[in-house]
């Protein structure tokens, strides 16, 4: 097992991670901006070095800083955390080339996956169910891109294969538009993702977000630790996450799930991962495999009992998957709640002093989080301040803990989607559950 282990991360995910790291006797070091010396895992890190200014770019993303950082304190391997440098294929590279262990996949594998051509692709042939589409990128002759949008079916959706984050893609719903739609999003990623390619695929009209977790080893093992419901979102951003979905049958999921895994297996995944699908009408359509640890990965733990972080580490450091598929078995129902440093009105953030901060707690109630009372939540960096999570046997009983705890968390000095979270968990459709993934936009009027 590694001694040592540089978290390239911050926030919530990075006390996340040391937490994992200080249970299995594995020392931290973490990296920081210069605006984050007072972050909490930064204070609690056995070694810390500043790796920049303030700006990711200069910081979070310096490759060259990031490997330094783990030459300098002789650490073994690097946990990226989500977002950063985490699906960053190069910077995979780099890890291992300087000698390191990249703790995730092998840089061939997020760099397939980061193409949403080539992650098709590679669903095909294992085996998932894919959204119907142009079966590849489209190409440059109108007639042909014409015929393969009326064989789909409108609306369609143009996709940047090289998107990401909600970015790079675009709804057509008349054959009028088309052409000019595939010329704009192709411009649009060339701008912002260096790359042209585009595809098609059938724009599905009302769908749930349903993914899968999944973990495989070195030695050939891969598991699913079930789904996560993640259909309450704004602009493509997840605000509330559980797990199991509403609804779902087991065969569903064990049908889902295999194919998941298997596809694991043929593509000598090694990590953590996640399928994740639309879901209409019963059926699952792949959309995107992410190559690393997801902010929502809690409720999957609360339900299964698995350390996914535990597991990420242990595969990285070459050892067997702790469980087999018969072990995981799927108790009780959680929910997150992401809790954002921003105006519950207008969705501004909302960054500044924490002036006071009271944790809820009780049975059921888990709080990643790196904020404390005093603690100033930097402008720079993505808003969310942490996440609140609760565990009940049944929805019901996690959705009314969930209220309990988000009436008693108390952060003062600025805004927090707390409200917002508070009207949610009232909502007559959330509160029955299956809500498709445009309903909170719907809800709140946007
Ligand atoms: P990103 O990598 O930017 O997150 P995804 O491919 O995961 O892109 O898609 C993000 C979101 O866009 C989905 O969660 C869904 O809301 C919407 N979306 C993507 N593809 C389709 C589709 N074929 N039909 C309907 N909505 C889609």
């Amino acid at each position: 097992m590694f001694e040592k282990i540089v978290i390239a991360n911050r926030g919530e995910i990075a006390l996340r991670i040391q937490r994992a790291c200080r249970e299995m006797g594995i020392r931290t070091v973490a990296v920081h901006s210069e605006a984050d010396r007072s972050l909490k895992h930064v204070l609690l890190a056995d070694e810390s070095v500043c790796i920049g200014p303030a700006p990711s770019a200069h910081s979070y993303l310096n490759v060259p800083a990031v490997i330094s950082a783990a030459e300098v304190t002789d650490a073994q391997a690097i946990h990226p955390g989500y977002g950063f440098l985490s699906e960053n294929a190069d910077f995979a590279e780099q890890v291992e080339t300087s000698g390191f262990v990249f703790i995730g996949p092998d840089p061939d594998t997020i760099r397939t996956m980061g193409d949403k051509v080539a992650a098709i692709k590679a669903m095909q042939k294992a085996g998932v169910p894919c959204v119907p589409g142009s079966d590849g990128p489209l190409g440059d002759n109108p007639d042909a891109n014409l015929r393969i949008a009326h064989r789909i079916g409108y609306p369609i959706i143009i996709k940047a294969a090289g998107g990401g984050g909600g970015r790079g893609m675009r709804v057509v719903h008349t054959e009028a538009t088309l052409l000019d739609s595939i010329s704009l999003t192709r411009s649009e990623s060339r701008a912002a993702f260096g790359n042209d390619t585009v595809y098609m695929e059938k724009y599905l009209e009302d769908p749930r977000h349903i993914e899968i977790q999944v973990l495989s080893d070195t030695h050939g093992n891969a598991i699913y630790l079930g789904e996560r419901d993640c259909s309450m979102q704004r602009r493509h951003q997840k605000v509330l996450e559980e797990a199991p979905a509403p609804g779902l049958t087991e065969e569903q999921r064990s049908f889902i799930g295999e194919r998941c895994a298997q596809a694991c297996r043929d593509m000598g995944y090694r990590g953590a991962g996640t399928f994740e699908f639309l879901y209409e009408n019963g059926e699952f359509y792949f959309i995107e495999m992410n190559t690393r640890l997801q902010v929502e990965h809690p409720v999957t733990e609360m339900i299964t009992g698995v350390d996914i972080v535990r597991e990420q580490i242990r595969i990285a450091a070459g050892e067997p998957l702790s469980f087999r598929q018969e072990d995981i078995v799927l108790r009780g129902h959680a929910l997150e709640c992401r809790i954002n440093a921003e105006d519950p009105d207008n969705f501004m953030p909302s960054p500044g002093t924490i002036t006071a901060y009271h944790a809820p707690g009780g049975i059921g109630v888990r709080i990643d989080s790196h904020i404390y009372s005093g603690y100033r939540v930097p402008p720079y960096y993505d808003s969310m301040i942490g996440k609140l999570i609760t565990y009940g046997p049944s929805r019901e009983s996690a959705l009314a803990r969930m209220r309990t705890a988000l009436d008693e968390m108390v952060v003062e000095g600025i805004k927090t989607n707390i409200p917002l979270q508070q009207r949610l968990c009232e909502d007559p459709a959330f509160i029955a559950g299956g809500c498709n993934i445009h309903y909170l936009e719907k809800k709140l009027g946007l």
